[in-house]
């Protein structure tokens, strides 16, 4: 649970799920919530797939999936894995020996749907092989590809038939004694992966990956996914997060982190706040925010910016928040640091001044959190 005595109306209280691992992250059993994205260079370009890792890293990705779709895709992924900062997911559809590969390529878990890789042999070789290598899984159920039986059983893809769908998987993997799974139930309509997550949680312990699948562009993909995966995380249902996008991947891993922290669930970076800025403004403050939200961009330490147009909310959000700027007359604002007002700055030099301000301040909180786990 996210506990603030202070502000109760914040707190969400998590569903209890067991914990896996992917690699050295920890998923589920009050684990933070990780952000995941994937790939889309081709696999055997081991340069451009590790550029993209890479990237995605930076922004601030746990976990990075990679699709292995053939043999060449296979041997590429041992170098990416090598190459990578973060534990590598391969994506496997229904190719049992692609599964086996990437466990031995070093991938750190398998996304696969035992259901769908042939008989028990191929099963059980491929759960041999995900243990012998320490390779957790994740059981992907999508609306748009349900098991023709289910389909025939309830007319059209429902929240039913992807639950129905996603416990016969874990049956495979429960009958096996493999344990170490995560589970999605991806729907591109916000209603019926909602309403099928609901259910799964209740039905199982794994730990859940969320994700509205083929969301859209980055505008309406973005506001689709916060819809969805806002309200299940809200409601304490989700351990790790992959928003879809017809975008980079970085963009995914910036919009699901966004998710987290306007939920106070994970927190990254520098949250501004700004106004929507009015004919009061006494400067440009879209503009500015657009800079900033660029410059400030490799600040990983979490904390508060406040780019504020005028006097009407500058000073009360000011309050709240590490440094502040709010516009003034005359060409000048006020800075505000630790939320008291602090000198005068003239608007063409703000932006630097205010990165400035933002480094020494990230800088600072730095050194007392390393100071306070000596
Ligand atoms: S804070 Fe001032 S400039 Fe910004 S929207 Fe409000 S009134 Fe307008």
């Amino acid at each position: 649970m996210t506990h603030n005595p202070i502000r109760p109306w914040r707190n969400i209280e998590r569903r209890q799920s067991r914990q896996i691992m992917v690699g050295p992250v920890p998923v589920g059993g009050g684990a933070p919530i990780t952000v995941q994205t994937m790939t889309n260079t081709p696999t055997t370009d081991v340069a451009a797939t590790v550029r993209q890792v890479q990237a995605a890293a930076e922004a601030g990705a746990d976990i990075v999936r990679v699709s292995v779709p053939d043999e060449p895709s296979s041997k590429a992924l041992r170098e990416i894995v090598r190459e990578s900062p973060v534990p590598i997911v391969a994506d496997i559809h229904f190719h049992y020996k692609r599964g086996i590969e990437a466990a031995e390529a070093g991938a750190a878990c398998l996304r696969i749907n035992p259901g769908n890789i042939g008989d028990a042999r191929r099963v059980r070789e491929v759960i041999a092989a995900a243990r012998d290598h320490g390779c957790s899984m994740r059981i992907g159920v999508n609306a748009g590809s349900l098991e023709k039986h289910l389909l025939d059983k309830y007319g059209e893809p429902c929240p039913d038939a992807m639950v129905e769908s996603g416990l016969d998987h874990i049956r495979i993997l429960q009958d096996n004694d493999f344990h170490e799974f995560k589970i999605s139930v991806k729907a591109s309509d916000v209603f019926m992966a909602t309403a099928a997550y609901m259910q799964l949680a209740d039905a199982t312990d794994a730990p859940l990956h969320l994700g509205i699948t083929e969301a859209g562009g980055l505008h309406s993909g973005t506001i689709k996914s916060a819809i969805g995966l806002g309200n299940l995380l809200w409601a304490g249902v989700g351990d790790t997060v992959r928003v879809s996008l017809s975008a980079d991947p970085v963009e995914e891993v910036r919009v699901g982190y966004e998710i987290l922290k306007s939920l106070g669930l994970r927190h990254r970076g520098v949250n501004i706040i700004s106004c929507p800025s009015c004919a009061r403004q006494g400067f440009d403050v879209i503009a500015t925010v657009a800079e900033l939200e660029d410059r400030l961009a490799h600040i990983k330490t979490p904390m508060s910016l406040s780019i504020i147009g005028c006097v009407v909310n500058g000073p009360g959000e000011a309050l709240m928040t590490d440094v502040g700027f709010t516009g003034g007359g005359a060409g000048h604002g006020m800075v505000y640091l630790a939320g008291k007002a602090s000198h005068k700055m003239s608007n063409l030099a703000m932006i630097d001044h205010i990165v400035e301000e933002v480094e020494k301040r990230a800088a600072e909180i730095e050194a007392g959190a390393a100071q306070a786990a000596e």
